[in-house]
C-alpha cells in the first residue's frame, strides 16, 4: 500500500510518499509547495529518479495536491504509473472533540475538529479548511486523520483527570489529552529496536518548535506534559506553557486587554520569545553565550521545566532504561541536553560530553557506566502516520480509537 503523508501549513503543503509493501518502508517521493495562493509558489519534488523545482501559480491546497499527484506520475522523475496507486492521504491531526486515534475524515470528523478550534487555534482551523477543500476536489481519495492525542489514551485516569467538576471532564472532554503522539510513538518503537527489547521504561523528550515529555512503559504512554491543549506543559518557543489560570482576571483588569488579546499573547508572544525576545533556541543560545542575561534566563527556565517533568517521570516509572532526545532542539542542542542531565549521578544518569557534542545523528550519548542509557533519535512522525493510515484502511473501519 502506498500512503501519501501530508504536512499542512496555512500556505504550504509538504508530503512524503511511503511504500508500505516494501519491508524497508521506503519514502518513494518527497516534495513541498509553499506560498500557496501567490503567483510565485515554489514547487519541488524529489524521487530516486530525479528532482524538479519550479516557480508557478498555485491557487489553493487542492491545486497543490493535484500538482503533487502529477509529479508522482511524471514521465521523468515519477514513481507511480497512475495517481490511483495512492491509497490515502494521511494527516498528523492535532485535536478533535470526543475523537482520537485514527479516523477517516468525513463531515462529522471535521465538525469535531472545529469544535476544538479554540483549544488548538494554530492547528485545527487550517487543517479543517484544507481537508474540506480536498474532500470536494478528490472525493474518491480517502483522507485519514491520525490524532496526536491517540498515543496517550493509555495514560491512567489519575493522570488524565484535572481536579475539576466531573461533568466538565466527562461531558466537555476537559482532560489531559497530551500531544506529539506520533513523535513519542515513533520513539517508543525505535528505542525498542535499538535496545533489542520491548519491556522498557523510557522518558521521551520531544523538544522542538513545541515541546513535551512523555513517560513510556512497555511501549505505552503513562504520563505526558501537555494537557487539554498543546499550549500547556513546557514553555514553548512562543507559547507560555503551564500558567496559573488565576493570574488571568488580574491580568485583564490591570492591562485593560481583552481575553482574546491576552490569550494571543500567551500563545504567540510568550515562551522563550516572551522572556528574551528570541524564539529560536539557536539565537537564544548565541545571545546567552554573548552575555545576554534575559537569554540566559530563557535557557534556564526551559531547562528547569524539562527537569521538572523528567524528575516526575523517573519517579512514575521507578527509574528508566532510557532517556531519548528528539525534535529540532532535542536532536541538535548539546547545551540543552547537557544542562538537562547535569548532576544526576544519584539517578544513574551519566552523559558523555564527547558523544553529546557530536557524532552520527542517531546515537547513544551516555557513558558505558551510565545505568540509564541516553540517546538522540531523530523522530519520524510521517512514518507513524503512514503506518496508522494503512492499519485503518486494512481494518475496513471508519475509525480506530
Ligand atoms: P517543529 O516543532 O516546528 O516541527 P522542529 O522540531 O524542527 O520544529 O524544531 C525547530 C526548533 O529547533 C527551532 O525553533 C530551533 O529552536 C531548534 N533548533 C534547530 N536546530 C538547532 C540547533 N542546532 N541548536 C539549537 N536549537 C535548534
Amino acid at each position: 500500500m502506498k500512503v501519501l503523508v501530508a504536512n499542512l501549513g496555512s500556505t504550504s503543503f509538504k508530503y512524503r510518499l511511503f511504500n508500505l509493501d516494501d519491508p524497508a518502508e521506503p519514502v518513494l517521493a518527497r516534495g513541498a509547495i509553499d506560498r500557496i495562493g501567490s503567483p510565485l509558489s515554489r514547487v519541488s519534488c524529489k524521487t530516486d529518479r530525479g528532482e524538479v523545482e519550479a516557480t508557478r501559480q498555485v491557487a489553493d491546497h487542492g491545486d497543490a495536491v493535484q500538482i503533487c499527484l502529477d509529479q508522482l506520475v511524471d514521465p521523468e522523475i515519477g514513481v507511480l504509473k497512475d495517481p490511483s496507486e495512492v491509497s490515502a492521504i494521511g494527516f498528523k491531526a492535532v485535536h478533535a472533540r470526543n475523537l482520537t486515534g485514527v479516523q477517516l475524515v468525513d463531515e462529522s470528523v471535521l465538525q469535531a475538529m472545529e469544535a476544538f478550534n479554540d483549544v488548538a487555534p494554530a492547528h485545527n482551523p487550517p487543517y479543517v479548511k484544507v481537508m474540506r477543500e480536498l474532500r470536494k476536489r478528490f472525493p474518491k481519495l480517502p483522507l485519514v486523520a491520525a490524532y496526536e492525542t491517540g498515543f496517550h489514551r493509555t495514560i491512567p485516569e489519575a493522570h488524565q483527570r484535572y481536579a475539576i467538576p466531573e461533568e466538565w471532564s466527562t461531558t466537555l472532554g476537559i482532560r489531559r489529552w497530551g500531544f506529539h503522539g506520533a513523535s513519542h510513538r515513533y520513539i517508543s518503537w525505535r528505542i525498542a529496536e535499538l535496545l533489542g527489547r520491548k519491556d522498557l521504561k523510557v522518558v521521551s523528550c520531544h523538544l522542538g518548535g513545541s515541546s513535551s515529555l512523555t513517560a513510556i512503559r512497555d511501549g505505552a504512554s503513562i504520563a505526558t506534559s501537555m494537557g487539554m491543549s498543546p499550549q500547556s506543559g513546557l514553555p514553548q518557543n512562543n507559547r507560555a506553557g503551564d500558567f496559573d489560570l488565576f493570574a488571568l482576571p488580574y491580568l485583564l483588569r490591570e492591562t485593560g486587554k481583552s481575553l482574546d488579546d491576552v490569550l494571543f499573547e500567551l500563545a504567540e508572544r510568550s515562551g522563550l520569545l516572551g522572556i528574551c525576545g528570541k524564539n529560536d533556541v539557536r539565537d537564544v543560545e548565541a545571545a546567552a553565550a554573548a552575555g545576554d542575561v534575559s537569554a540566559q534566563l530563557a535557557v534556564d527556565v526551559f531547562v528547569a521545566s524539562i527537569r521538572h517533568y523528567l524528575g516526575a517521570y523517573l519517579l512514575e516509572l521507578n527509574g528508566a532504561d532510557a532517556i531519548v532526545f528528539t525534535g529540532g532542539i532535542g536532536e541538535n542542542s548539546s547545551l540543552i541536553r547537557s544542562k538537562t542531565l547535569a548532576d544526576l549521578d544519584w539517578f544513574g544518569i551519566d552523559l558523555d560530553p564527547d558523544l553529546n557534542a557530536g557524532g552520527p545523528h542517531e546515537r547513544r550519548i551516555s557513558t558505558e557506566k551510565s545505568r540509564v542509557q541516553v540517546w538522540i533519535v531523530p523522530t519520524n512522525e510521517e512514518l507513524v502516520v503512514a503506518r496508522q493510515s494503512q492499519a485503518l484502511l486494512k481494518s475496513g473501519r471508519s475509525g480506530i480509537a
